[in-house]
């Protein structure tokens, strides 16, 4: 694995392909509340590519034409927490995702857990380390340490892979209609979530 890690933005003329994974770090749960530090993007071959966003938001305009790109895919871990902070803290509607959170769901039956650590454990047998999730991300582009950046990273490396094997599965399950049913929804559950919604209206 390699890290690169930027301020305000990715640099120019990077080309990272038509499949992109993507996590965010933010300060915590609370949409206003807690501000987007970091956007982590991958290619899936290894590389982390992390953009530190400073508490002074500057132009990113690499960063931007990417996640606008209609014409790239992009993977997320629960797309509907990443998707909304994109949205609130960049204005991005993001178009063409895979969320391996809500595949997982609709084919691991055989389980309850399905948190990214589960995932990379069951389909690229690696344990990762979550205990910097809730870490301060808020800090100076150098002062974020080692464990940090590769706890940033390994939320982004593995997706490809774990998309790829869901992705049999949903097949094999005859669940990709409904999936993709699923991620249409999505626009929608984050504007639930961005109104205030936060349950699940559907329930009794
Ligand atoms: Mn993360």
């Amino acid at each position: 694995m390699s890290i690169h890690l930027y301020k305000h933005d990715l640099p120019d003329g990077l080309d990272l392909g038509t499949s992109v994974a993507i996590d965010t770090e933010t300060m915590g749960l609370n949409l206003r509340r807690d501000r987007l530090c970091l956007v982590q993007i991958s290619s899936g071959d290894g590389q982390a590519h992390l953009v530190q966003i400073a508490a002074e938001m500057q132009p990113c305009p690499n960063l931007e034409a990417l996640l606008a790109d209609k014409g790239v895919e992009k993977l997320f871990h629960f797309a509907r927490f990443d998707v909304a902070v994109i949205n609130f803290y960049l204005g991005i509607e993001i178009e063409n995702i895979f969320c391996t959170k809500i595949a997982s769901k609709l084919v691991r039956t055989y389980t309850d857990a399905h948190g990214l650590k589960n995932l990379v454990q069951e389909f690229c047998n690696k344990s990762l380390d979550k205990r910097q999730g809730s870490s301060d991300w808020n800090k100076d582009i150098n002062e974020l340490s080692d464990k940090q950046l590769e706890y940033a990273a390994n939320d982004v490396i593995y997706l490809h892979k774990i998309k790829l094997e869901l992705e049999k599965m949903l097949i094999r399950e005859k669940r990709i209609d409904i999936f993709n049913e699923c991620l249409n929804f999505l626009d929608t559950r984050v504007e639930l979530d961005q109104k205030g919604f936060k349950e699940d209206i559907f329930e009794h």
